[in-house]
């Protein structure tokens, strides 16, 4: 089921006050619309009815898709403790089946979402990422954070494409997707049991390979 409410908005730029539509959870398997809205930028644009502006509003959001049997929770960095402990209780344990992931911004739960709509473990894409940038530093081609976009119809889905985005700066890089699928059973080989981590909350992020690192004790 998809849930939203209203609230009061205050325009950052001429401070008047109007309603806004937030969406505390979005079923994409029930409404595709809402879904198709999310990942154009559609749902969270406040626009204001009175000098015009237009500004993203980041607030807590569950994305469910019961067709790939998962979730991912939006809990953008401001967001009060108390709102994402009462949020996080609300699902917990209530989804052993589920992938679940927890992630602090839009740009990350829309990424996540194009990579599980490619059928893509986000572990793998994750670690693949982060190969490539540090390839591209290296190379001194570029400073910054990945984000994956999807397959490029206009390559008939050869190509995969991604968003490198570094402060205001942000520029558009592919490769083609065979160069993806030629690692990630290798990626997949070295990364935890996938069944056993359904229905816990992870944070899949440069962060969680970090963790795998540390905890890993050669035999
Ligand atoms: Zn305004």
């Amino acid at each position: 089921m998809s849930v939203h409410e209203k609230i009061e908005v205050t325009c950052p730029s001429c401070k008047a006050v109007q309603l806004f539509t937030i969406w505390n959870s979005i079923n994409a398997t029930e409404s595709p619309p809402l879904k198709t809205r999310l990942l154009n930028g559609d749902l969270t644009m406040f626009r204001c009815e009175a000098c015009g502006e237009s500004t993203h509003i980041d607030y807590p959001l569950l994305y469910h898709d019961m067709s790939r049997h998962l979730m991912i929770w939006l809990v953008p960095l401001d967001a009060a403790d108390k709102d994402v402990n009462s949020c996080i209780e609300r699902y917990l344990g209530a989804i052993p089946m589920h992938r679940c992931r927890l992630v602090r911004s839009r740009n990350a739960l829309i990424e996540k979402i194009l990579i599980f709509d490619e059928e893509v473990d986000d572990r793998v894409m994750e670690f693949y990422k982060m190969i490539v940038q540090e390839a591209l530093q290296e190379r001194g081609e570029f400073k910054g954070t990945l984000f994956f976009e999807g397959r490029n119809k206009e390559s008939k889905e050869k190509e995969m494409v991604f968003t490198c985005i570094s402060g205001k700066e942000a520029l558009s890089w592919s490769a083609p997707w065979t160069e993806f699928l030629s690692v990630a059973d290798d990626i997949a080989a070295m990364l935890p049991d996938e069944n056993k981590e359904l229905g816990k909350w992870l944070t899949v992020d440069p962060s969680y390979l970090h963790e795998l690192e540390s905890s890993y004790k050669p035999s």
